[in-house]
C-alpha cells in the first residue's frame, strides 16, 4: 500500500497545478480559458497568495515563450513540429498552441501522465464542448482508448504511462501506433520534435528520467531533425529555505528522489548533456522575472496585488529553474532556440 499511497500523493500535485494556474488566472495575471475545465467546482474559488501567483506568471511566461520561438524556428524551417509532454496532468498548452498564433506549426501533441490523471482529463475534455471543439469538428475525430485513460484525435494524443517504467516498452507500445492495430506511428521520427517535463522528474529517480530522455534521443536518431526538450523543476534544496520546501512535500507523503542530481544552476544543463544533447542552458526563475520579463509587464504585475514580501519572492523563484537543451541535427540546419 505504501508505494501506492505514495502514487496518489504524487498524482494530487497535479490539482495543485491546476488551481494555482486558476488562481493566476483570476488575479489577472496570465490568461488560460481552458483551465476551469480541469479544476473541480469545489476549488473554483482558491485564490493563492500573491508569491505563489507571480511564480505562476514567471514560469508561464518564461515556458510559453520557449515554445513559441520552437514553433517559429520549425517554422521558419519550413517544418511542423511535435511535442511531447510527459507528466502533463492538466495543463491545458495543447489548447493553448493549437488555437494561438503558430498553431499552423503543431503536427503533433501528445500528452503523458498515470492513467488515474489520464482518465480524469479525457472525461473532462468529453464533457466540455470548448475543449474537445480544438480536438476535432466531427465526433469521429476523437476516439477514446485503452478503457477511457487515452484518446487519440487528429493532432492530439493522451496516453496513460508510468513514466519509471522501461521507456522501450512503455512509451515504445504506446507511441507505436494509434489505433493498436498496425496503423502508422504517432510520433514521426524525422519531424523535430519538444519534450516537455514541466514539474515532474522530481518525483523519479534520475536514472529513470535519464532512460526517458535517452530513449527520445534513440528514437529520433539518426538526428536529421532538431530535439528540443524543456525541465521546469526545483533545485537547490540542501539550504535551509529548500528543506523547508522538501519538508512540506514530505509532510503531505510527497517524497522526491529526483531532486539531488543537479543541485546548483551550473549543473542543470547536465541531465540534457548527459543523455545525448549537444547544447543546454538553464536560469532561475528570479534571473527570469529580473531579465526576461518586460518593464510593462511588472509594472502591470505591481497593480494587480500587494505584494510585500519582494526578498522572499526571489529566495522562492531562486529555488526553481527552467533548463532547456538541443539536439541540434549533424551540418546543414541552424538552429538556435532560447537566445
Ligand atoms: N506538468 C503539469 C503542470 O506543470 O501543470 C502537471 C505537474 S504535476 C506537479 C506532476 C504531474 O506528473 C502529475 O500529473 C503526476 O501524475 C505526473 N507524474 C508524476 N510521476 C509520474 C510518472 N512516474 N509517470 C507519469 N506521470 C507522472
Amino acid at each position: 500500500h505504501g508505494a501506492r499511497d505514495a502514487d496518489a500523493s504524487i498524482r494530487l500535485t497535479d490539482s495543485d497545478a491546476a488551481i494555482a494556474r486558476l488562481s493566476a488566472v483570476q488575479k489577472g495575471y496570465i490568461h488560460d480559458p481552458y483551465i476551469t475545465h480541469f479544476v473541480p467546482r469545489a476549488h473554483l474559488q482558491h485564490p493563492r497568495p500573491p508569491l505563489i501567483n507571480v511564480g505562476t506568471f514567471v514560469r508561464g511566461t518564461a515556458i510559453d515563450d520557449l515554445v513559441d520561438q520552437w514553433l517559429v524556428t520549425v517554422g521558419r524551417l519550413g517544418r511542423q513540429c511535435q511535442i511531447v509532454s510527459m507528466g502533463a496532468g492538466s495543463d491545458t498548452r495543447f489548447w493553448r498552441v493549437a488555437t494561438g498564433t503558430h498553431k499552423d506549426a503543431l503536427a503533433t501533441y501528445v500528452e503523458i501522465d498515470f492513467p488515474e490523471i489520464t482518465t480524469k482529463k479525457a472525461m473532462a475534455i468529453r464533457k466540455s464542448k470548448e475543449l474537445n471543439g480544438v480536438l476535432g469538428t466531427s465526433p469521429s475525430d476523437i476516439r477514446v482508448n485503452h478503457g477511457g485513460t487515452a484518446i487519440h484525435a487528429p493532432k492530439y494524443h493522451l496516453l496513460p504511462a508510468d513514466l519509471r517504467l522501461p521507456p522501450a516498452t512503455t512509451l515504445g507500445n504506446l507511441l507505436a501506433t494509434s489505433d493498436g492495430a498496425g496503423g502508422s506511428a504517432i510520433l514521426s521520427p524525422s519531424l523535430p520534435t519538444l519534450l516537455l517535463f514541466e514539474c515532474v522528474l522530481v518525483y523519479m529517480e534520475p536514472s529513470s528520467s535519464d532512460d526517458v530522455l535517452r530513449w527520445f534521443v534513440e528514437y529520433f536518431s539518426p538526428q536529421e531533425t532538431p530535439l528540443g526538450a524543456l525541465v521546469y523543476e526545483m533545485f537547490g534544496l540542501g539550504d535551509s529555505f529548500g528543506k523547508v520546501m522538501v519538508n512540506n512535500l514530505k509532510s503531505r507523503n510527497v517524497s522526491l528522489p529526483g531532486a539531488e542530481p543537479y543541485p546548483t544552476l551550473e549543473t542543470l544543463p547536465r541531465r540534457f548533456l548527459n543523455t545525448g544533447f549537444n547544447g543546454a542552458r538553464a536560469l532561475t526563475l528570479r534571473e527570469i522575472r529580473r531579465s526576461c520579463i518586460s518593464a510593462e509587464e511588472l509594472e502591470r504585475l505591481s497593480t494587480l496585488e500587494m505584494l510585500d514580501e519582494v526578498e522572499e519572492l526571489d529566495l522562492v523563484l531562486e529555488h526553481y529553474a527552467v533548463t532547456w537543451g538541443l539536439l541540434a541535427p549533424a551540418p546543414g540546419v541552424q538552429v538556435s532556440w532560447g537566445g
